[in-house]
Order: C-alpha cells, then sequence, then structure tokens
C-alpha cells in the first residue's frame, strides 16, 4: 500500500457520522483534512479534537451547493496544506415521501446536497490533481460515498436512490478522464450506518409504512444483510483509507459494497 501520510484530504459532511470518522481516519493514516461542512461549529469541533490529537485539520465552512463556497473552501484547503490529493464527497441528506407527496423543491435540494455537491467539489479539485510536477500530474483520489441505493431501490427514497446511482456515472466518468493523469475515483456504498441521518429516519418509515419502529430496523434496514448486524462508521471510514491507500489505478471507476451482504455484486 501507499502511505498518505503527508498528503492532504477535503472531506464533505465531516462534522458528523460518516464523514467524521472518516476525517479521523485519514487524519490517523497521516493525512492534513480540510473539514468541510454546512456545520460551521461542527466543523470547528471536529477539527479542533484532529489537532489535540496531534493531527492537522482545517474548519471550512461550507455548503456544498455553492460554487463560489465550494471554490473558496478548495482554494483555502489547497494554499493551507499545498495542494490536494483526495476529495471525500460524503455531504447528504435524506427525505422520505412517496413519489406522490415528493415535494419538488424537496427533490431538487436533495439532487443539488448529491449531485450539484459531487460535481462542485470534484470541477474544484480537479486542478489542484493534474497540477504539473515535474512533467507529470500530481493526480489523486477521488472518493463518492453512495450508498447501497446506488445499486437497488427502496419505496420512499425516489431522490435519493435516484441521486446516489447518478454518482456512480460521474465516478466512471472521471476514472476515465483522470486515468492518464493520475486521478482514480470510486463510489463507496454503505448499507445502514446507526448516524443522526438514519436515526431520523426510523421513525418516519414507521409512520409511512405503518410499522413499528422495531420493525423497521429488523426488516427494512437489516433484513437482508447476512447477519442482521449495522455497518459502522469505522467499516466505511477503513473502506475510504484503504482505496486511498491502494498502489496503483488496478482499482478506479469501482463501487465498492459495505453493507453485511446486503446487495453483492
Ligand atoms: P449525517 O447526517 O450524520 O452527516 C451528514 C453531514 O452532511 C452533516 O454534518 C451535515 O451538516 C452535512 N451536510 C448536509 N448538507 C450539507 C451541505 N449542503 N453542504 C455541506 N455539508 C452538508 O449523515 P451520515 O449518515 O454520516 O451520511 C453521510 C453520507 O453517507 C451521506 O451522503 C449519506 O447519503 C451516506 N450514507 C449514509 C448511510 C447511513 O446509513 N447513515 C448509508 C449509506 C450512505
Amino acid at each position: 500500500m501507499t502511505s498518505i501520510q503527508g498528503k492532504s484530504a477535503i472531506v464533505t459532511g465531516a462534522a458528523s457520522g460518516i464523514g467524521r470518522e472518516i476525517a479521523f481516519e485519514l487524519a490517523r493514516a497521516g493525512a492534513a483534512v480540510a473539514i468541510a461542512d454546512l456545520d460551521a461549529a461542527g466543523a470547528q469541533a471536529v477539527a479542533g479534537e484532529i489537532a489535540a490529537g496531534g493531527g492537522r485539520a482545517l474548519a471550512l465552512a461550507m455548503d456544498v451547493t455553492d460554487e463560489a463556497a465550494v471554490e473558496a473552501g478548495v482554494e483555502r484547503a489547497a494554499a493551507e496544506f499545498g495542494g490536494v490529493d483526495i476529495l471525500v464527497s460524503n455531504a447528504g441528506i435524506q427525505i422520505v415521501n412517496p413519489i406522490e407527496q415528493f415535494a419538488f423543491a424537496d427533490w431538487k435540494r436533495m439532487l443539488a446536497i448529491h449531485l450539484d455537491g459531487a460535481f462542485l467539489t470534484t470541477k474544484a479539485v480537479l486542478p489542484h490533481m493534474y497540477r504539473d510536477e515535474g512533467g507529470r500530474s500530481r493526480g489523486g483520489t477521488v472518493i463518492y460515498m453512495g450508498s447501497v441505493h446506488s445499486h437497488l431501490a427502496s419505496p420512499l427514497k425516489s431522490a435519493y436512490v435516484t441521486a446516489k446511482h447518478g454518482l456512480l456515472g460521474l465516478a466512471r466518468t472521471l476514472a476515465k478522464e483522470g486515468g492518464r493523469r493520475g486521478v482514480r475515483s470510486h463510489v463507496v456504498c454503505p448499507g445502514f450506518v446507526r448516524t443522526p441521518l438514519v436515526d431520523k429516519q426510523i421513525p418516519e418509515q414507521a409512520r409511512e409504512l405503518g410499522i413499528s419502529e422495531e420493525e423497521v430496523v429488523s426488516r427494512v434496514m437489516l433484513g437482508h444483510t447476512v447477519d442482521g448486524v449495522f455497518t459502522t462508521v469505522e467499516d466505511v471510514a477503513r473502506t475510504v483509507r484503504f482505496l486511498c491507500e491502494f498502489p496503483s489505478a488496478a482499482l478506479t471507476g469501482q463501487s465498492i459494497v459495505v453493507s453485511h451482504g446486503w446487495h453483492m455484486q
């Protein structure tokens, strides 16, 4: 494996849940990490914890749907850390509703955060990854946070499923465009992970589906796993680190499902 010690990473949505653990994992591996999130105080707290543990971190208040904010944040991280080697486009939300009741504004907000956010952050980091350094591109790794829902559908999640499927297209296109310039891309696809995003869904899904919260967990969330166990933030963070440390482009343009066997490809 290739060490990422001294590399520079930007993780969006890193004030909470999966992104937060990815930031810690990359910092433990020796990378300098920019914690980009809408929640500025949360980003500051995570950056402070990493710094207190001896790591290098920078908090960035960033709405990933705002092109100017994304560009300013990426430029700040690149200036502070001397470049950008890793982007983890992870910021996301969930809104559940049947299609006929799904507000158009909610649909647009979902696609903006998941897809526009992935596009804008990618576009902003690529000049840094394509930068010529001694006759060759600096290169880098871009990881999109997909989901098992990048591969299959569940009721009530039209916008989420659409957005998560869409990330596969972006990752594959980037793998082709970036291949000769040392840029690799992947979609990491977790099953259910107990984070605020999922905790919020349990009562909402129970109400919509007319079942108990226990049934939402055992049937809807874990019913298709091989062992009835939640995926953890650590499982996802370790997978991201593995992909960043993988030494060649033999692995690029892939989707890696981390889900206790829910959807095997
Ligand atoms: P979370 O709610 O714990 O964290 C999401 C973070 O994204 C929050 O800190 C929030 O402030 C930030 N965010 C939201 N909108 C933003 C915006 N416009 N700009 C910048 N930051 C913004 O959620 P999580 O469960 O850690 O989810 C992280 C990612 O993982 C999402 O893309 C989600 O779809 C994906 N995912 C989660 C699960 C799961 O079961 N939790 C499973 C598969 C995929």
